[in-house]
């Protein structure tokens, strides 16, 4: 590839419905846009199931809509690079340069769309089981657990719903949470709540998951009471938050407590001048499909408008120079 390749007006970091909607909107503005996702397009649709509340498709499965909005972000010119991204530098002129494994690329503009992963609960066993019994993804492993007895920690819509989603092949669901409370749309609650294979712990914290060549027991504590006590699963599911990939850019960008981009409302710029975020790396009351969506259209719109008036504001430079 070429160095005029490399030169990009927007560059977007994640091909999840974010970036993937960035790209669209960028092609049909006509600028020149580069994705880069370092997986495969579609983000978290590939690890879900099915997909009930994404408007005009009464449901769709996840890698089906990854599909299709990865084919209409290339049908409007975007250029997709198969690439992890390893950071992001700041010239002083503002131009920003995209460090990959294949070398640098550079756009005055760029659109962090690149998701988070999966919170761990950092407990003994949680390493030493990963992939023996310890999951972050129900729709990837749940069908290697048919008929035993599973454990789902976490009280936010992840947890419920893929408590629910594994009953399809667990005998019994058990949803851990460390408080009475849940966070999860009260209809995914109800839903489980009437479901018989799924029953609750609540006011209950996982303190370590033990066992032989496979998870065999959880170490459980009640955080009201303090009694400890241990509980035969086979499996353990653990939904309990994402940590959002925001540590790319080499400068410091404004971020909430939990790490999420602070962006301004209007344009979803960060605190950076032309890095701009969308999806769930920012600070948001919720972070679905359509916010995603919803954030990528308005970031891509103010950052086409943001590369015109830098450009415009070199050549004033450039002339006054003369
Ligand atoms: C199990 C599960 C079920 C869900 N169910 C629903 C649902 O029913 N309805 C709903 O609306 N929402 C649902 N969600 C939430 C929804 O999937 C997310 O809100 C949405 O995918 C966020 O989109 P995004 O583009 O911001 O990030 P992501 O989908 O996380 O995409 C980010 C992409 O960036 C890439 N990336 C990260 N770092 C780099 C890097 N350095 N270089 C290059 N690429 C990088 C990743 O590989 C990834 O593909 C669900 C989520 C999960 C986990």
């Amino acid at each position: 590839m070429d160095a005029e390749h490399r030169d990009y007006d927007i560059a977007i970091i994640g091909g999840g419905p974010a970036g993937l909607t960035a790209a669209l909107y960028a092609g049909r503005n006509m600028d020149r846009a580069v994705l880069f996702e370092a997986k495969g397009p579609g983000g978290q649709l590939l690890n879900t199931e099915l997909i009930e509340d994404y408007p005009g498709f009464k449901s769709i499965l996840g890698i089906d809509l990854a599909e299709v909005m990865a084919e209409q972000a290339v049908r409007f010119g975007a250029t997709l690079v198969s690439s992890e991204v390893n950071g992001i530098r700041v010239e002083a002129d503002g131009t920003k340069c995209i460090d990959t494994p294949n070398g640098e690329y550079r756009a005055p503009a760029v659109i962090v769309t690149a998701g988070g992963n999966p919170r761990k609960l950092g407990i003994p066993g949680e390493e030493e089981y990963a992939g023996r019994g310890v999951s972050y993804c129900a729709v990837c492993d749940g069908a290697f657990f048919r008929d035993v007895h599973l454990a789902v920690v976490g009280g936010g819509d992840a947890a419920v719903e893929e408590a629910i989603f594994l009953t399809r092949y667990a005998s019994r669901v058990t949803l851990i949470h460390r408080r009475q409370e849940f966070r999860s749309q009260p209809i995914l609650l109800d839903e489980a709540r009437k479901n018989p294979k799924i029953d609750f712990l609540l006011d209950t914290v996982v303190e370590a998951i033990e066992g032989d060549d496979k998870v065999r027991n959880l170490a459980l504590r009640n955080v009201v009471t303090g009694a400890r006590s241990t509980f035969d699963v086979e499996g353990i599911f653990i939904f309990v938050g994402f940590i959002p990939n925001t540590r790319l850019v080499d400068s410091h960008v404004d971020h909430d407590k939990a790490g999420y981009y602070l962006t301004d409302p209007m344009t979803m710029m960060t605190s950076v001048p032309g890095i701009f975020a969308a999806g769930d790396v920012r600070s948001q009351l919720t972070r679905q499909i359509t916010t995603a969506v919803g954030d990528a259209t308005t970031a891509t719109i103010a950052a086409s408008k943001w590369v015109e008036e830098w450009r415009r504001g070199r050549e004033e430079a450039r002339a006054e120079a003369v």
